[in-house]
């Protein structure tokens, strides 16, 4: 498999995870699936931001050994929700999500948190010599050169949980990594594929949560909205693959039934399907090379009909453009894209900024940037830095 090492420690047994973003989508998902196979896994560590009453609640079902949250403030609160026969290390801040990610005796780490925040404990998780599952596409965006230069280092294994990756990976299943033309990422469009230009300008939070195929996050809701998403993860791809820009393609799908295509230099199409839901691909990036028997139901064609595929038109969703462009540019460019993006899609679901200035506050952003080449992680956490203050300050010269 090119780019995705495979991992040198045999963990076809057991396994005890580490789950970064334990009460998100992702998150929960998996801990549902984890219930229902107690002789497959166990829970090690979780983590969350702020939601202490569900993470109370997943430390008393699964028993963790660790548990980390944003700041002091959380973590006394969380304590303070604990039965007193509970016993489990609370942690906080950056360090702790590293404690988390690092935990003693975790073979896997679930990277589910979602932005940036998650680079810090996955690379922690990938230097401690965890094998990761990852949803947490920012991380790759903003520093996948970094991210698989220590995955092969380590020899941990990296398995995508993102659906069109995980739909990737199956695809190249036994062909190895020669004779690939190109990689087909489907997109399902998002709430917008119909909308009138004319009335993009008056699209709300609300009408952009609401995603035709898919429930997940508000931030990669806004994503899917934007097709932000399908750009974020076009660069997931160009890293987690090892293949070029001009290798992938984006091929607008509405039924949300193929999640990627992987085409042959003989012409040949190997495709991945199923229902829009999560659990498959989480299910697979835990337990992989092994399949759940899971209570998802498998696609009914006869019903579904019809299966269509269409460009995706740049005009209406010029994010999808602007990710390529700095996928393309390279060294900061991605994690400003990526910085930019966070905090116009928190600005706009704030309802300080329209929708329409989401792609104009990122391409200012990165106009105004100096890009830098080959870019350690420092650089990378700087730019970061740098593109958020940036952003929210376009941001904040628009509302006066
Ligand atoms: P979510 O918002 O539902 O959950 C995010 C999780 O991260 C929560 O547990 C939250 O507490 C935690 N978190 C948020 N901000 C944090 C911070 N600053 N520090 C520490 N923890 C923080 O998001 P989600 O939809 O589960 O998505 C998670 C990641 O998976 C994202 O990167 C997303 O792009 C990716 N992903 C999600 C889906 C999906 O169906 N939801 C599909 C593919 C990929
Ligand atoms: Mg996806």
């Amino acid at each position: 498999m090119i780019g995705i090492a495979t991992g040198t420690k045999d963990r076809t047994t057991m396994k005890s995870l580490c789950i970064l973003g334990a009460t998100g989508s992702i998150g929960s998902n998996a801990l549902d699936i984890i219930s229902q196979f107690p002789d497959r896994f166990t829970v090690c560590a979780l983590t969350a931001k702020s939601r202490v009453d569900l993470l109370a609640r997943q430390i008393v079902r699964f028993s963790p050994q660790l548990a980390a949250v944003i700041d002091a403030a959380h973590a006394d609160r969380l304590q303070a929700l604990l039965p007193d026969d509970v016993d489990v290390e609370i942690v906080h801040g950056e360090d702790g999500y590293v404690a988390a990610a690092t935990c003693e005796g975790a073979d896997m780490v679930l990277g589910a948190m979602v932005g940036a925040a998650g680079l810090v404990p996955t690379l922690a998780a990938i230097d401690a010599g965890k094998d990761i599952a990852l949803a947490n596409k920012e991380t790759l965006v903003m520093a996948g050169a970094i991210v698989m230069q220590r995955i092969v280092e380590r020899g941990v294994k990296l398995m995508p949980v993102d659906s069109e990756h995980s739909a990737i990976f199956q695809s190249m299943a036994g062909q190895g990594a020669n004779g690939i033309r190109d990689i087909l990422l489907t997109a399902s469009g998002g709430p917008f594929l119909n909308r009138p230009l004319s009335a993009f300008d008056t699209i709300t939070p609300e009408e952009a949560l609401r995603h035709p195929n898919w429930a997940m996050g508000s931030k990669i809701t806004i994503d899917s909205a934007t097709l932000m998403n399908k750009g974020l993860e076009v660069i997931e791809a160009r890293w987690l693959f090892d293949i070029d820009f001009n290798q992938i393609k984006v091929v607008v799908h509405p039924q949300s039934i193929v999640h990627s295509m992987v085409t042959y230099a003989d012409g040949a199409v190997i495709a991945q399907m199923g229902v829009p839901d999560m659990k498959g691909a989480i299910a697979y990036g835990l337990s992989h090379p092994h399949r759940l028997p899971l209570d998802l139901p498998a696609p009914d064609f006869a019903q579904i009909g019809q299966l269509t595929f269409a460009e995706p038109d740049l005009k209406r969703f010029p994010c999808l453009a602007l990710a390529y462009r700095a996928g393309q540019q390279g060294g900061t460019w991605p994690a400003v894209l990526n910085a930019a993006n966070e905090v116009a899609v928190a600005a706009f679901l704030d309802h300080r900024l329209a929708y329409t200035d989401i792609y104009r506050t990122i391409d200012q952003t990165l106009n105004r940037h100096t890009r830098q080449n080959g870019a350690d992680l420092e650089h990378i956490i700087a730019a970061d830095r740098w593109a958020r203050e940036t952003a929210d300050g376009l941001i904040r010269q628009q509302e006066r």
